[in-house]
């Protein structure tokens, strides 16, 4: 679903709103001037259709479910550049985690990809495992190869702080 298609869709919840609002400790959405500073550094702008300024003016006129319910809001890769660039105190990406956090309190769909991943970190404590690389001349190498340590698998301390990070 694209977002335009969100936009003639949604119907502004005014109960919600204040919910996203009174978990973004000092970020404003509503000192939003669409600059688009935001979006216009978006890491995931050029392989998918977050619009960060676009989700901050639909957040400020209360159209949250259709967000929560959305895939969009999934595909932040949290680079926090949005936050960076902002010349207000509105930050999307501070909003987005706040979007991402109620569409897990309210059992929204969550992208089977996102979940690998976390269950991925969960296991590992790497979102993706170490990667064999090759070289100019067509040489591989793995970590032993290039003298680097066995990677430590997650202990149980690093399990319970990520659970926590996650609300589990
Ligand atoms: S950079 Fe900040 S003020 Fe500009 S559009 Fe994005 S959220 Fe709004
Ligand atoms: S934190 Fe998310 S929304 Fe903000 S610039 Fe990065 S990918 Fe885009």
């Amino acid at each position: 679903m694209t977002l335009t298609d969100l936009m003639t869709m949604a119907k502004s919840n005014e109960e919600l709103q204040k919910k996203i609002r009174n978990q973004l400790w000092n970020t404003h959405p509503d000192e939003c001037y669409q600059c688009m500073r935001c979006t216009s550094g978006c890491t995931s702008l050029k392989l998918l259709e977050l619009k960060p300024h676009e989700i901050t003016i639909l957040v400020n006129a209360g159209f949250i479910e259709e967000l929560v319910s959305s895939d969009i809001i999934w595909t932040c890769t949290s680079c926090l550049k949005c936050r960076e660039r902002c010349p207000q105190k509105a930050s999307p990406y501070n909003t987005i985690m706040a979007l991402r956090n109620l569409a897990v309190e309210q059992e929204a769909k969550i992208p089977e990809k996102y979940m690998k991943v976390v269950a991925q970190i969960l296991e590992t404590g790497m979102a993706e495992q170490a990667q064999i690389v090759t070289s100019k001349d067509m040489q591989s190498f793995n970590r032993e190869k290039l003298g680097l340590p066995e990677i430590q698998q997650a202990d149980d301390k690093f399990k319970a702080i990520f659970m926590k990070i996650l609300g589990g």
